[in-house]
């Protein structure tokens, strides 16, 4: 059967075989998808136009997470998001932050015949090959250092400051997409092109400007379907009796939209939700659990005040702040106790020894927690230059 696009109305293709439009964004780890809804041409132009300055807002969030995109992409890497000691640092995915650039100093003194070479690199690797760089461009190699000191230094910039960009109407235009797109799922492609969503799509394609159509909304979510803290969730309710469709779209776990679809709906009861968490990609779907109750179908006609706003941002940054502190947490202690394991695997686990790997574990963990700079001397034997 062939479809007409049902935002320019005029390419047509197969049933199935138009292009792949994700009810939750890729880009903020979305997964399921419908391929009778658009062709190409505008999936790409409503892409850029609105679903990119979604994205764009959203990033801080997605690379602090470490979300992993529909098509199993990383976040991206943040670069210049904090400063410390004159160094800038990027935000990678998981929320660790890295020394931005490397940081050669070189002091020549050639009345001695003497070089000053000072190196601040990522990671011991990566600061031995930049030495060898070095000693090479002098026509030597590491072997013939005089005197060198090593450091590995842990720093933490002072603060990460980036910007959680929300409200823009190209972003909430992307968010009614999100919902038509997933009520596009479950009904049949005809009735998606029966003229009751007629708004909603004029609305998407930017034809019209209706600031009631979708919105932020502080109305309690249903509690199914759930799959993580930082889900992302799309619910569609449609009601035979109201003739109403509504969608409500969450993101991140906290950000609340809700989508007037249609309010000539001419089908059946629908009830249906959709959870996805963005970090694994795991999803879940429910069919008719989801309860509304009158608020979700009662207009609100205020935006959010000052105070729903913040609490809305407060739940969000929590979660991602709390999914940081685990991953972090996890990282230090298999780092520490596999350095552990190479200094003393295939001795006797002694007492003395469990304390001294839990101390380094504590005083690792409190260091991240505090965000204490630590240095730690490494021998000439350790960096491998004797
Ligand atoms: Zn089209």
């Amino acid at each position: 059967m062939k479809l007409t696009c049902i935002y320019c109305k005029t390419e047509e293709f197969e049933q199935g075989r138009g292009s792949e439009e994700h009810a939750v964004l890729s880009s903020l780890g979305g997964r399921k998808a419908s391929k009778s809804i658009c062709c190409q041409k505008c999936n790409t132009a409503l892409g850029n136009e609105i679903d990119e300055p979604l994205t764009e807002g959203l990033r801080i969030l997605s690379t602090f997470l470490g979300v992993v995109t529909g098509r199993g992409k990383d976040a991206a890497t943040l670069k210049s998001y904090g400063t410390h000691n004159d160094k800038k640092f990027d935000l990678l995915p998981g929320g660790r932050v890295q020394q931005s650039k490397v940081k050669i100093d070189r002091e020549i003194d050639k009345e001695n015949g003497v070089a000053n070479i000072s190196v601040s690199a990522r990671n011991l690797e990566e600061a031995k090959n930049l030495l060898e760089q070095q000693m090479k461009s002098f026509g030597k190699s590491v072997k013939d250092f005089k005197f060198g000191e090593i450091t590995e230094r842990i720093e933490y910039p002072e603060s990460i400051s980036g910007t959680l960009d929300l409200g823009l109407v190209s972003q909430h235009r992307s968010i009614a997409k999100s919902a038509l797109t997933y009520i596009a799922t479950m009904i049949s492609p005809e009735r998606l092109r029966s003229g009751c969503f007629y708004q909603i799509i004029e609305y998407i394609v930017g034809d019209i400007e209706d600031l009631e159509l979708a919105k932020m909304t502080t109305v309690k979510f249903p509690a199914s379907p759930h799959i993580s803290d930082a889900q992302h969730r799309i619910i569609i309710s449609a009601s035979s009796e109201r003739k109403i469709a509504i969608g409500l779209v969450e993101l991140f776990g906290g950000l609340k939209f809700k989508v007037i679809l249609t309010d000539c709906w001419e089908g059946p009861d629908l009830q249906k939700g959709y959870a996805v968490n963005p970090l694994n990609g795991e999803q879940v779907e429910h069919v008719d659990t989801v309860n509304l109750n009158n608020d979700h179908w009662n207009d609100e006609t205020s935006n959010l005040n000052e105070e729903e706003y913040k609490d809305m941002m407060c739940k969000v940054f929590g979660v991602a702040y709390g999914h940081h502190v685990r991953l972090e947490r996890e990282r230090i202690i298999s780092e520490i106790t596999q350095d552990f394991c190479k200094e003393y695997g295939g001795k006797d686990f002694t007492d003395e020894l469990k304390m001294m790997l839990s101390s380094r574990i504590a005083k690792a963990i409190a260091n991240s927690i505090y965000k204490v700079d630590e240095n730690r001397k490494i021998s000439q034997d350790e960096f491998e230059i004797t």
